[in-house]
């Protein structure tokens, strides 16, 4: 199976830098959203940027844990939860 990208930049960078990598991009859309709802910046184009340099990063972490199914499953349980608590919200709350 040929390898990914994600899997490559792990094989070529090592798995420290780029798990470091994950925490500062992470931080960076951190900021990029506190500049946003904080202090009412325009920056779509900044929270673009950083979202797709997060979900790159994710990638690879979960091909560094070897944990992209696990991931998969955890979060459809999640999602399904997540909707059970939005239909008993709007059952007490108005909408
Ligand atoms: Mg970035």
């Amino acid at each position: 199976m040929k390898e990914t990208i994600y899997e490559r930049a792990l094989r070529v960078w090592h798995k420290t830098p780029q798990m470091l990598q994950v925490i500062e991009e992470m931080s960076e859309l951190t900021k990029e959203i506190l500049k946003n709802v904080n202090r009412g910046k325009d920056n779509v184009d900044e929270l673009i940027e950083e979202t797709a340099d997060v979900e790159i990063m994710l990638e690879q972490l979960k091909c560094c844990y070897d944990i992209k199914d696990k991931v998969e499953s955890y979060k459809a349980e999640k999602l399904k939860k997540i909707e059970k608590r939005l239909d008993d919200w709007e059952k007490t709350h108005d909408k």
